[in-house]
């Protein structure tokens, strides 16, 4: 039973640079799978000898309603209940926001591991960049480069460790 990873957060963060870098192995496989619907993005990534299911929840970015009420789309929501792991991503360059801090909250009630992934961070001093995320609460957050590939494979280590 391959896992099944989650790629959370607000837009413009780079959920799809990363799906993208997950994917595409020589034997990866970009599809919509019979069964699922064909609004996710789904695709096979690999760590080592371990492959499992990514799924880029990009189509389904937090929506503003009016404003005032602020919530993840439904098909997120289930997104996260169906994964068992999920990587919330952030943007190191323009820092936390409050979207950062509302997908965190919904984040915070789910039972599945949530791997705060702090994205954009080619040639930024980890420390620094990582610094003001640990607000969210979320652990120790683990700064990448999806675009260069910097900390990618210690993240997915991290996230697939248990599997
Ligand atoms: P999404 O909306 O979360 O799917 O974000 P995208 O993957 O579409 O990326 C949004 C923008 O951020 C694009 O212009 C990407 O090229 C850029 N981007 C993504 N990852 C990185 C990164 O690691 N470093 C930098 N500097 N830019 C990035
Ligand atoms: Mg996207």
């Amino acid at each position: 039973m391959k896992a099944t990873v989650a790629l959370v957060g607000r837009p413009n963060v780079g959920k799809s640079t990363l799906f993208n870098r997950l994917t595409r192995s020589r034997d990866a496989l970009v599809a919509d799978l019979p069964g699922l619907t064909r609004d996710r993005h789904y695709g096979i990534g690999r760590v080592g000898e371990k492959p499992y299911l990514v799924v880029d929840t990009g189509g389904f970015e937090p929506v503003v309603d009016e404003g005032i009420l602020f919530e993840m789309a439904k098909q997120t929501l289930q997104a996260v209940d169906e994964a068992d792991a999920i990587v919330f991503l952030v943007d190191g360059r323009n820092g936390l926001t409050p979207q950062d801090k509302i997908i965190a909250n919904r984040l915070r009630q789910t039972s599945r591991p949530v791997f705060l992934a702090v994205n954009k961070a080619e040639g930024m001093n980890r420390a620094i960049v990582a610094a003001e995320f640990y607000e969210l609460g979320l652990g120790d957050p683990l700064v990448i480069s999806a675009a260069h590939g910097d900390g990618v494979r210690d993240l997915m280590d991290m996230v697939l460790e248990p599997f």
